[in-house]
């Protein structure tokens, strides 16, 4: 028996055989060929039939787990079709005769070392892409097999040093009990596949590749952040508890989330989804939320060649206003830039994407993108209970200048004799210290906020979401945010405004009591977790949490804080 520890990435716990995933070492040696002609020609058709699978994926994964996945397929796509780059090492194998995969892997290195060089994490998360589709097509040149097939009917959890988007696509999910990486961190995209397929997952584990085995059982905590190896029978035993306890639980979050969201005192809280792609519009179930608190529309943007059009638009927000059956939806406008790129937008770069032309910024500069935007979803107000919601105000004159803009859209749409709702509330999101700082200001002019943790972290603490090295300061616990989150609250109360939370921290088990205790009036989470967000709503005492929520005042360190909550929750019970 043996333990591994590394970082929690998706909750949940498993134990079933490990398959680790060895890719083999390509050696590559310069050697000579005997034809390069036929070298070249060999590798074209190599080249042309990996960039013809990687649409396929794209297109598997648009219909399938996600948007941003299928872009990640597109990009590799563009990589794997670009000539300009791949002509230095046809070249090479021509005047030098030399192995295709050797010219390959040089141009690569090349390439791969200035983008590591830049500053921009994004420029340097470019030189993983390159590299993750040189070296598959070093692969095939070579007959490697990289295929992820898991031999057999039985689940297991895959040991891999990191897992491609590539291999998050491939890999056959129906057989994927947890995953376990050495590399990677808790935003890695095996973490996010992870999360959207309700399964554990353990990253950044060091030496895990060599303390595994294919076929040796694996115990996961991906709650916790730790495997064990070969446990023993106590061990497995202690698991089978815990793994029949977890399916008790799930019965009794199931059944909540069919129940108003109501607490034992009578007090109505709101628990809704957030969606923001195909999947989830198609398969939202308003019988089991109290509406979509968040409905990101990126994904509409990210899935064409160019802007799309108002009718486009318009017919995805009626399609979700209809599917809520007279439950609200908040529309969050388009919220682009930081990590999301968008190729027809010819986007600068920049040295701080986070801190430039993102989301409403980049609105009220492109104007006539914004209308259209603002125009199809006032049109598709007729059909729904819909809000408008707008992504990183930083100033009041922000929020004025987007409302003005909602004013001038519902004119033309008036002249035009076209139908909308007589009033669309409007709100935003409070993702920034400026917000928060200003909350009392904003709350006078906008009619809901909404809280987006995600970003106010990042921006509380000065902190990378997406930098493995400082996620021990990416929590929600770091009290400078729970204190941010408070004030946010009671300056929405003060002017009578609803307060809500789109963030993954609405989710955060260790904060759900807290949160009511502060107020917050509506929790917005993935649609996995509205049942057991319902449950801990139904079972709690709404008014003896506000009294004891006075205390956070009085914590100095996250240690402190986080020992008070574990306190919380050991009180309430482990189903909460
Ligand atoms: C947030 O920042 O919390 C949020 C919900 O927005 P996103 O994750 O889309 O940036
Ligand atoms: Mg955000």
């Amino acid at each position: 028996m043996k333990k591994i520890e590394g970082l929690a990435g998706a909750a949940g716990q498993a134990l079933y055989r490990a398959l680790v995933l060895k890719r083999e070492a390509v050696e590559l040696v310069e050697g000579t060929v005997a034809d390069p002609e036929e070298e070249i020609a060999r590798f074209e058709e190599i080249r042309g039939k990996y960039a013809e699978e990687l649409d396929q994926l794209a297109q598997k994964s648009a219909d399938g787990h996600g948007q941003e996945a299928a872009a990640i397929m597109r990009a590799y796509a563009v990589i794997a079709r670009d000539d300009f780059f791949f002509q230095k090492p046809i070249k090479r194998v021509r005047a030098d005769g030399i192995s295709m995969a050797y010219a390959v892997e040089e141009a690569c290195q090349k390439v791969c070392r200035k983008f590591e060089g830049m500053d921009d994490p994004y420029m340097k998360e470019r030189a993983v892409d390159i590299r993750n589709v040189c070296t598959e097509l070093i692969r095939r040149l070579q007959g490697v097999s990289s295929t992820l097939e898991i031999q057999g009917d039985d689940p297991v959890i895959l040991v891999a040093e990191d897992l491609t988007p590539e291999d998050t696509i491939r890999v056959d999910k129906k057989k994927l009990g947890g995953f376990i990486t050495q590399r990677g961190g808790v935003t890695s995209h095996a973490v996010i596949l992870a999360k959207t397929l309700g399964i554990p997952a353990v990253v950044g584990c060091g030496e895990v590749m060599t303390a595994v085995e294919s076929g040796q059982k694996l115990y996961l905590n991906g709650s916790e952040g730790w495997a064990i190896v070969e446990p023993d029978a106590e061990t497995e035993a202690r698991f089978r508890d815990a793994h029949k306890k977890q399916l008790q639980l799930d019965g009794l979050y199931r059944h909540a989330a069919s129940q108003p969201s109501v607490t034992k005192d009578g007090h109505q809280i709101m628990v809704c989804v957030n969606s923001g792609d195909k999947d989830s519009v198609n398969g939202l179930d308003a019988t089991k939320c109290d509406g979509v608190g968040l409905f990101r529309t990126e994904f509409l943007f990210m899935d064409q060649t160019d802007y799309p059009s108002e009718q486009l638009q318009y017919e995805a927000y009626r399609q979700v206003a209809e599917a809520a059956q007279g439950k609200e939806i908040i529309i969050r406008t388009l919220d682009i830039g930081g990590d999301k790129q968008l190729d027809y937008m010819s986007l600068p770069q920049e040295f701080n994407p986070f801190l430039g032309y993102r989301a409403i910024r980049l609105c009220l500069d492109r104007k006539e993108m914004f209308l259209t935007q603002l125009r199809a979803i006032l049109r598709a107000s007729a059909h729904g209970k819909l809000k408008i919601m707008f992504p990183m105000i930083v100033t009041v004159e922000e929020l004025r200048q987007a409302k003005a803009l909602v004013q001038q859209a519902a004119q033309e749409l008036d002249q035009e004799g076209v139908a909308h709702a007589p009033h669309v509330p409007v709100g935003i999101m409070i993702e920034t210290p400026a917000a928060v700082l200003l909350s009392d200001q904003l709350a006078k002019e906008a009619e809901f906020f909404s809280i987006g943790t995600n970003d106010l972290i990042q921006y509380t603490a000065a902190t990378d979401r997406q930098n493995e090295r400082v996620q021990y300061l990416y929590t929600p616990c770091n009290l400078s945010v729970l204190r941010a989150i408070a004030t946010v609250i009671e300056n929405g109360h003060r002017e009578g405004i609803p307060v809500g939370m789109c963030g993954e921290a609405a989710s955060d088990p260790r904060l759900g009591l807290l949160l009511l205790g502060l107020g917050l009036d509506e929790f917005s989470v993935v649609p996995a977790q509205v049942g057991k967000v319902k449950y801990m709503v139904q079972h709690a005492d709404y008014g003896q949490l506000a009294a004891k929520v006075k205390k956070l005042w009085e914590f100095a360190t996250i240690e402190e804080l986080e020992a008070w909550l574990a306190s919380w929750q050991e009180e309430a019970g482990e189903q909460l």
